[in-house]
């Protein structure tokens, strides 16, 4: 018996010790929102940029501290002649449903709710949740966490310019209690794609970055009888572009770290590919890249890279250890640059395993992904890529995307690719890159200080912080008195631990059942959470690895 309890106890703890969390000190606490405490809210002078559409999409992370039965999220709405614009506001038990208001007169207004079953709504407080509404002149739909969630018929044909004012949570005299965060509104209906994206991208939606444009270059010189070749002119335009529009490159090596939580992602993340390793890259796209701190990715076939006449266009293996050692990422494209599909298993095995282990001893790092030369691969040979390579980039099934399949290959998931080519002009390249147009207003509330909170929008209509409005980052206390008021803790919090050579906080605890969020919540900042072991997904989230953002509804079993 007494052995037995042995055992039990070296189990348990076992198990505990698969429950350490570590919190990342550094990414804490580095964005604000707004906080309304019940009775305030942010207010933004009338103007002929607000309303008059026949066409809008809301789009609103909110974080529900208590319930205001019926409270204002966001309206240009008084409840008198003329006064009517928009009103959407918490419906229902909890604010579970959303309810809108809108009138093509300023005097009478159709009013729709969202099916309270469907809980369109805010669920649960104390989560960071993301609310839009569309409206085309016929629809209202509701979606929830970038998630189509109901919708309703309108017989409104366009929204009555009035002469209200717009207020952030309000817009009735009913206030919302608790964080708003990242108010963006257009003057169009956008579609269920780009609202799902939003949701991706912001600050506080799941899959931060899963939507990172990829550019693919292939030569940069003075030649314009080929598609794929990109004058030195042209590329310096597009650099100084994206310089200008604050893109941060990322490499793919950058990607997979952060799949695997150990590379924090920028924002306005871009991918620069350069396949096939040509000369050009070396001598004309890094000096220009240089100017502007960019970093590119090289998928290199490695038999051309081992060519050894001095004209043989691509790069030999000097020029690759150079951009390998000033933080490009070097992957793999085969060794002969076949079609995969014309190799037999062993064969397309033996580019796999025989390019990795080149590139490896070449360059004195792993690579984590292979690019299918010319795309083309099958869910066969994806799926053999898997056990060679994190990261098997194939053809995109959607233009412009890019897809790529992972390890162990039972997942595809999309980034965007643009191909770059000679006839590309800088116009086409902003359009690629252009985002969801025509916003109306765009209140990212990042200042943390001050009354008011700027419009990025382009219209500049400034909001107002009335009383009982604040910034908001509850950050007084520390971690660990955050972390000590959430968590019954077993280890010394002063203790701090190492991980992928990042500093983090170590905690065990065998209390992290509803907890985490609060925790999270508290700093209201993007905290990387690694979970040793356990773990429950969300039914939302499909990026498989151990990267959580903040906001993540993430469960963890309790250890009974
Ligand atoms: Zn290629």
């Amino acid at each position: 018996m007494k052995n037995k309890n042995n055992l039990v106890k070296i189990i348990c703890t076992l198990i505990c010790i698969s429950f350490i969390i570590f919190l990342n000190i550094k990414s804490v606490s580095s964005e604000q929102g707004i906080y309304l405490n019940g009775t305030g809210e942010v207010i933004i002078n009338d103007s002929d940029s607000l309303d008059g559409f026949s066409k809008a999409t809301w789009n609103m992370w909110v974080k529900q501290e208590e319930y205001n039965i019926n409270s204002g999220i966001v309206g240009k709405y008084r409840a008198v002649n003329m006064g009517r614009s928009y009103l959407i506001r918490n419906s229902l038990s909890n604010g579970n449903s959303v309810s809108v208001a809108i009138s093509s007169d300023g005097i009478n207004s159709g009013s729709y709710t969202s099916n309270s079953i469907l809980a369109c709504g805010i669920r649960e407080n104390n989560q960071w949740t993301m609310i839009t509404v569309t409206y085309e002149g016929s629809s209202i739909k509701y979606y929830r966490n970038g998630v189509l969630c109901d919708s309703d018929i309108t017989i409104i044909s366009s929204i009555y310019n009035s002469i209200s004012p717009l207020r952030l949570g309000a817009g009735n005299n009913l206030f919302f209690n608790g964080g708003i965060d990242e108010f963006t509104f257009y003057n169009q209906s956008l579609s269920k794609e780009q609202i799902t994206r939003l949701y991706n991208e912001s600050f506080h939606g799941n899959n931060l970055g899963q939507s990172i444009p990829v550019l693919v270059y292939h030569k940069i010189e003075n030649s314009t009888n080929d598609l794929i070749i990109v004058s030195p002119e042209q590329f310096q335009e597009q650099m100084e572009y994206l310089y200008k529009n604050e893109f941060n490159t990322i490499t793919l090596q950058n990607y997979a770290d952060w799949r695997n939580g150990s590379f924090r992602m920028p924002k306005k993340a871009i991918i620069l590919v350069f396949d096939d390793g040509f000369s050009s890259v070396y001598n004309t796209a890094k000096p220009i890249m240089n100017k502007y701190g960019f970093n590119g990715s090289v998928p290199v076939v490695t038999r051309y890279a081992s060519f050894t006449e001095n004209n043989s266009g691509y790069m030999n293996w000097n020029q690759i250890n150079d951009l390998d050692n000033n933080g490009w990422s070097i992957e793999s494209h085969g060794i002969t640059h076949s079609h995969s599909l014309t190799l037999n298993e062993s064969r397309f095995r033996y580019e796999l395993s025989y390019s990795k282990e080149i590139l490896t001893n070449k360059t004195g790092k792993v690579p984590k992904s292979f690019i299918f030369p010319f795309h083309e691969s099958n869910k066969d040979y994806a799926f053999i890529c898997g056990e060679y390579y994190e990261l098997c980039w194939t053809q995109g099934s959607l233009n412009p995307t890019y897809d790529f399949k992972s390890t162990p290959a039972t997942q595809y998931l999309s980034l965007r690719r643009i191909n770059i080519v000679n006839f590309t002009t800088l116009d086409d390249f902003a359009n690629y890159l252009k985002r969801d147009t025509d916003k109306f207003g765009e209140w990212n509330m990042q200042e943390g200080t001050g009354t008011t909170t700027t419009d990025s929008s382009g219209n500049n209509n400034i909001g107002y912080l009335l009383s009982g409005a604040s910034w908001y980052f509850k950050n007084s206390g520390t971690i660990s008195n955050i972390i000590a008021n959430n968590f019954e803790i077993f280890s010394d919090l002063s203790q701090e631990g190492n991980y992928n050579n990042q500093m983090f906080w170590m905690v065990k605890t065998n209390k992290i059942e509803n907890g985490i969020d609060n925790i999270i919540d508290s700093d209201k900042g993007k905290t990387q959470i690694k979970l040793k072991k356990e773990k429950i997904w969300p039914d939302n989230m499909d990026i498989e690895g151990n990267y959580y953002a903040v906001h993540d509804p993430i469960k963890i079993i309790k250890i009974s």
